[in-house]
């Protein structure tokens, strides 16, 4: 058994040598398909990236971008440089806006202007959201404001078309720029008393004040808009807030007495008019139409637990506001607790209510009462 022709040659060697070559075969065979693959799997991501733009938006923001500078001649194209910084997104949409890009310090707002809707898109279709709400936040009409540095996108989409949206870049810029030129209103500063509407008739003012509640109408073309004193006391507000790395926003601000009468006949239908009276005015009955009103953050009950609704109690007076429908004063002022709803009287008055813990219509000693 021993002395066959393959000698001292076992013959398990000489097939597996046999084997073996065919397992290198099939190994080198395996090998190549996956090479193959991944070419095929690279050159379509490849293929990819130079279309995105349209489908691709936060992917660009976030990824690296190889610019391309085209010449006149489509065949010399140059690619020039290879960008790791955050792209600009691409904006490919119809909408139009004066700026594509917003630098504020912290506490301050701008607002890009919206110049052509996309078709079938009108102003009522604009809806504004921010990327990272701890760096800016944005409302319903787009005012951007800056509450810590940072870079951050706001994006503006077509709420009757979703392929329609526009991004801006905002850029906080930081506290050492800030510290210098946006000095918040300290508790010593004086804010001023609101502008008086002598020209306009039908306007009750007692003691200097504007007052609307359910005993005191406007007239329907009282269209003063969010008084610029409201509007600078609030930024001052939110200033001071933020040093406390407390958010307050700006929810909801100037309402026409034509915006309160399609809210007003909205929650009609939806709750009855004796429950709507409690939590919503009557058109021309509404303290939004004075200018000098702003609900802050979100319209909630759950927003009284919250640590800015506790620190607006305590501070608002020092920049000219009072929390206009105080818990427990439901009685005098007709309303319930609505600790996001304060209004602009400025410091002097503001502080007197504070210290005597007084709602409006027990300090200026009216009613609020409809008469039907
Ligand atoms: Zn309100």
């Amino acid at each position: 058994m021993d002395n066959n022709n393959y000698g001292s040659h076992r013959p398990r060697k000489r097939v597996s040598r046999k084997t073996l070559r065919r397992r290198q075969l099939t190994a080198l065979f395996i090998i190549a398909l996956i090479v193959l693959l991944f070419v095929i799997l690279v050159a379509n991501a490849c293929s990819k990236n130079s279309k995105s733009g349209d489908g691709s938006k936060k992917a660009a923001a976030t990824t690296t971008v190889t610019k391309i500078t085209t010449t006149t001649d489509p065949a010399i194209t140059t690619t020039t440089t290879t960008t790791t910084t955050p792209a600009d997104p691409v904006n490919k949409s119809d909408f139009k806006l004066d700026k594509q890009s917003v630098y504020i310090s912290v506490g301050e707002t701008d607002t890009p202007m919206v110049q052509a809707y996309p078709d079938g898109t009108t102003e009522a279709d604009e809806r504004w959201s921010s990327g990272d709400k701890s760096i800016a936040t944005v409302d319903e009409y787009g005012h951007i404001t800056g509450m810590k540095p940072g870079v951050c996108y706001i994006t503006l989409r077509s709420a009757a078309d979703p392929d329609q949206e526009v991004m801006i870049k905002v850029t906080v810029r930081g506290d050492d720029t800030t510290n210098g030129t946006l000095t918040p209103q300290s508790n010593t500063a004086e804010a001023p008393a609101p502008p008086v509407h002598d020209d306009t008739e039908g306007l009750t003012y007692i003691d200097g004040i504007l007052v609307a509640n359910k005993s005191y109408s406007l007239p329907a073309d009282f269209d003063p808009g969010l008084e610029t004193i409201c509007y600078t006391q609030f930024q001052a507000l939110t200033s001071a807030a933020a040093k406390e790395n407390l958010n307050i926003w700006l929810g909801s601000g100037y309402r026409s007495y034509h915006d309160q009468e399609i809210i007003y006949a909205n929650y009609v239908k939806e709750d009855g008019k004796e429950l709507a009276d409690t939590y919503s005015a009557r058109p021309g009955y509404s303290e939004h139409q004075t200018g000098l009103v702003i609900d802050v953050n979100t319209i909630d009950d759950a927003f009284g637990a919250t640590p800015e609704a506790a620190w607006l109690a305590e501070h608002a007076h020092e920049y000219g506001f009072i929390i206009r429908y105080p818990y427990g004063k439901e009685a005098y002022t007709g309303y319930k607790y609505e600790p996001w709803h304060i209004r602009y009287v400025g410091s002097e008055v503001a502080t007197k209510m504070y210290k005597n813990n007084q709602c409006l219509e027990e300090y200026l000693k009216i009613k609020s009462e409809y008469k039907e």
